[in-house]
C-alpha cells in the first residue's frame, strides 16, 4: 500500500493552501481532489473579496491558479474520491473510489460543504429539469425565462441577483418576513426591478410535464391566514444552505449538529489525534474562501508539528 505523511481530502482553498504549505516544508504528502476540483467556487462568477486582485477574479480561474501554484512547488494532487477512512488506529487506511488505499500518517479533511435541499420527492423529480442549487451553473438554460430563488441569505441573494440578469422574472421565496441577507445583498437584490419577494411563503411541492412548469406554494403556513396557490416557475433554485461533506467520516471524528467537524479551539485538531479539518466542513460561521485558505495553511502547520513530534 502506499504510504504518505499527510492525505488531504479536498481540493478548494484549504485543501489546495495546505498542499502549497506542506510541500514547501518538505512534507511528503498527497491530495485527493474528489468529485468537484476547485470546489465551490467554480460554481461562481467573480470573486471581488478574496485580497490580491484590485478588479476581482473568476472563481474557476482562482481555483486554477491555487491547484497550479501547488502543482508548480511539487505537490501530488490527485483525480479521485476518498470512499472511507479507518481512524482506529495510526496510520491511518484511506479508501479511493477505485478501491486503492493509502496509508497516512496524518490528515487533513478539506472537503467542505454541499448545496441543502428542501427535501422535497419533487426535487428529486425534477432533478436537472428545473431544479438546481447553482445558479452560475445553470442560469443560462433560463434566460427570458421566469425563474425562483428558495431562500433568505446571502447566497439566496447572489443567485437572484445573477439570474435577474438573465431571466425575464426572478421570485424569492423567503419562509420569514425579511432576509437575513447583509445590507449589502439586500441592496442589491432591491437595485433589481425583475426580482420580487414572496415573503412567509413555502414550497411544498412542483409541477409540471416532463420538466418544472410551476411550484405549488402557500402564504403564511400553518396559521389562520394560511393560503395555497400556484405559481408558474420555468426554474426552481434552491439557495439555503450547505451541509458539510463528512458522511465518509462515519462518525469516527466528533461533529456539531449541523455535521460540522468540531475543532479544538484555536487549533484544526479534531477529536482524533493526527486528524486536522481546514475550510468550510469545520466553519459554520464564515464560509468564505480568504478565510478557508487561512484555515488550510493553519491545518498544515498543525499536521507538520504533529508530525515532527512522532
Ligand atoms: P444562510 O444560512 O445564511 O441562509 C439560508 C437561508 O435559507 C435563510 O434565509 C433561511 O431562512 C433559508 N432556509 C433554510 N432552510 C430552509 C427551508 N427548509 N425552507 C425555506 N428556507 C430555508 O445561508 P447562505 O448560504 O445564504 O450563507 C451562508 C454564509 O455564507 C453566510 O454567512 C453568508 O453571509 C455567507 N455568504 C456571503 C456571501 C457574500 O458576502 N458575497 C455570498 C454567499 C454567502 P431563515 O432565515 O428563515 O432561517
Amino acid at each position: 500500500m502506499e504510504q504518505t505523511k499527510c492525505l488531504i481530502i479536498g481540493s478548494g482553498p484549504a485543501g489546495y493552501t495546505a498542499a502549497i504549505y506542506l510541500t514547501r516544508a518538505g512534507v511528503n504528502s498527497i491530495l485527493i481532489e474528489g468529485l468537484q476540483p476547485g470546489g465551490q467556487l467554480t460554481t461562481t462568477t467573480v470573486i471581488e473579496n478574496f485580497p490580491g486582485f484590485p478588479d476581482g477574479i473568476d472563481g474557476n480561474e482562482l481555483m486554477d491558479n491555487m491547484r497550479a501554484q501547488a502543482v508548480n512547488l511539487g505537490a501530488d494532487v490527485r483525480t479521485g474520491m476518498v470512499q472511507s477512512v479507518n481512524l482506529t488506529e495510526r496510520p491511518f487506511v484511506v479508501t479511493l473510489d477505485d478501491s486503492t488505499q493509502i496509508v497516512a500518517d496524518s490528515l487533513i479533511v478539506a472537503t467542505g460543504a454541499t448545496a441543502k435541499y428542501l427535501g422535497l420527492s419533487d426535487e428529486t423529480k425534477y432533478a436537472g429539469m428545473g431544479v438546481s442549487a447553482c445558479a452560475t451553473c445553470d442560469g443560462f438554460f433560463y434566460r427570458k425565462k421566469v425563474v425562483a430563488v428558495v431562500g433568505g441569505g446571502d447566497t439566496a441573494c447572489e443567485e437572484a441577483h445573477y439570474l435577474s440578469k438573465l431571466a425575464a422574472k426572478v421570485y424569492m421565496i423567503v419562509r420569514k418576513d425579511y432576509l437575513r441577507a447583509s445590507e449589502a445583498m439586500r441592496q442589491r437584490v432591491a437595485e433589481r426591478e425583475n426580482i420580487e419577494i414572496l415573503f412567509n411563503t413555502n414550497t411544498v411541492g412542483l409541477y409540471g410535464e416532463g420538466g418544472v412548469e410551476g411550484a405549488h406554494l402557500v402564504r403564511h403556513l400553518g396559521t389562520p391566514q394560511e393560503e395555497r396557490y400556484d405559481l408558474p416557475i420555468d426554474g426552481f433554485f434552491l439557495a439555503i444552505g450547505h451541509k458539510p461533506a463528512t458522511d465518509f467520516l462515519g462518525q469516527q471524528v466528533e461533529l456539531d449538529e449541523g455535521g460540522y467537524i468540531v475543532t479544538r479551539p484555536g487549533s484544526t485538531a479534531t477529536s482524533v489525534e493526527g486528524v486536522f479539518a481546514a475550510g468550510d466542513v469545520a466553519d459554520p460561521h464564515y464560509r468564505q474562501a480568504i478565510a478557508a485558505a487561512g484555515s488550510g495553511c493553519r491545518a498544515a502547520l498543525d499536521a507538520e508539528r504533529f508530525l515532527a513530534a512522532q
